[in-house]
């Protein structure tokens, strides 16, 4: 089958000129280059890519270099894996030297030797991202699929290329869940059985490979699909047994997708998913996945702020009571809280404090209070605490109304001291 339509119909014009200058450069020099894995499935599936991957036969690394120099666009090599990275406008192009691998134990990484297109393809994950098209000038578009993965394609299928896949690397289980639900596929009936057989491989894999997996799966359009999918395979308490890929998490990551932070998502979407821990639990999870530290601390806060919401939970509070309760807090907890919380009272304030409270300043400073004549130390640090609570509370407007205070407090100052 010949995919050039394809190329030329599904890829963005750029890339498509830097498809067709590997192209030229490949035959020149002698060498046979493909472009592999996910551009391919989606080439065929009628999905945009932005992303290429391409396998050479030869040495990619010179090939990339050439490249570079006809493009002018930025190259990162890595002679000794003998693989090449491109950044042309906000486009990638990933460029390696076809190989083979071994697996010396499960989960380990595994041990690369130079190989064919074909043992490229069979180390891959599932046949669907096992397929190549050439882009060299004889056999221009040509659809190499050793794996039959246009016919998966064809029959909505993730399938693995043998039996021990899942052993060699378990980080596939968490994949072909992914692909599973981002593409509305099922898993083929072996690969199904397997991947149960094979759930406690799972142990073999560094917790930073699968904390890797997790961030993977939050930058999916629905990542809630996947979650819940993974929960009823039994994945997820393998992960942890105090995870839960119920309705819930659904409901909570489409409103966390409402607030059109799209930077933020992925972090709320870890508080989320362990919101049903205690504080004591959450720990080994932290350690486990090597979860860096602001994120740590974001969900260890969602979880000591969520047994607090109850004082949050009154009618007519003061605005400087709902600040003063929270502003030790990371702001995403505060947020995964407002997203978490049934209750509307809960909700509201804690959205006063993320969009209102926690900017509201003072319009004096310290400077200004010095020559007020307010000495630094405690006293001014008295004066601008009570200045902010006015602030917060809507009890003064202007900075005329801040000096009065400042003023009055000044005074009451000087009848406390005892006169002499
Ligand atoms: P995506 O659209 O998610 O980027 P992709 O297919 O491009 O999909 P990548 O994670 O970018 O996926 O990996 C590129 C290719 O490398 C995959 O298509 C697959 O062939 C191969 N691959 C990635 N991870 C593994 C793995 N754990 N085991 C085997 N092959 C893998
Ligand atoms: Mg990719």
């Amino acid at each position: 089958m010949n995919l050039s339509w394809h190329i030329e119909q599904y890829l963005p014009q750029q890339l498509l000129w830097l498809v067709s200058n590997v192209s030229g450069q490949a035959t020149k020099l002698g060498q046979t280059v493909y472009l592999v894995g996910g551009v391919v499935r989606d080439l065929l599936l009628g999905y945009p890519s932005f992303d290429l991957d391409l396998v050479v036969e030869g040495d990619a690394v010179k090939l990339a270099q050439q490249m570079a120099e006809i493009t002018q666009a930025k190259l990162l090599t890595h002679p000794r894996f003998g693989t090449a990275k491109f950044s042309y406008s906000n486009f990638n192009l990933d460029m390696a030297t076809a190989r083979g691998e071994t697996y010396a134990q499960p989960g380990a990484l595994p041990v690369v030797t130079p190989g064919t297109l074909k043992d490229d393809l069979s180390r891959r994950d599932f046949s669907i991202n096992a397929m190549a098209i050439s882009l060299t000038s004889n056999d221009y578009g040509e659809l190499v699929d050793p794996y039959q993965g246009k016919n998966d394609l064809e029959h909505r299928l993730i399938r693995i290329l043998h039996p021990r896949s899942f052993i060699d690397d378990a980080t596939r289980i968490l994949r072909a869940v992914r692909y599973e639900q981002r593409l509305g596929f099922e898993l083929e009936p072996q690969t199904a059985q397997l991947l149960k057989r094979d759930i406690t491989m799972l142990n073999t894999i560094s917790g930073d490979r699968i904390r890797h997996e997790l961030e993977l799966i939050f930058r999916e359009n629905q990542p809630e699909f996947v979650i819940k999918r993974l929960a009823e395979l039994g994945v997820l308490r393998r992960i942890s047994p105090f995870l839960i890929g119920d309705g819930w998490i659904a409901e909570k990551f489409e409103k966390a997708r409402q607030l059109k932070k799209p930077n933020q998502l992925p972090s709320l979407y870890f508080c989320l998913l362990t919101y049903s821990f205690s504080e004591s639990k959450i720990e080994q999870f932290l350690n486990y996945l090597n979860i860096p530290a602001k994120l740590s601390r974001a969900m260890r806060d969602t979880l000591s702020l969520k047994i607090r919401l109850s004082q949050l939970n009154k009618p007519s509070m003061k605005p400087s009571e709902i600040y003063y309760l929270l502003q030790e807090y990371e702001p995403l907890a505060i947020q995964a809280n407002a997203i978490a919380s049934e209750s509307s009272m809960v909700h509201h304030h804690l959205q006063l404090f993320l969009t209102k409270l926690r900017y509201v300043r003072t319009y004096l400073n310290g400077e200004e209070l010095k020559r007020l004549g307010i000495s630094a130390g405690s006293e001014m640090g008295k004066v601008l605490q009570a200045l902010h609570k006015a602030k917060l509370d809507g009890e003064v407007n202007t900075k005329a109304d801040e000096e009065k205070i400042a003023f009055s407090l000044k005074l009451s100052n000087f009848h406390i001291a005892p006169k002499s």
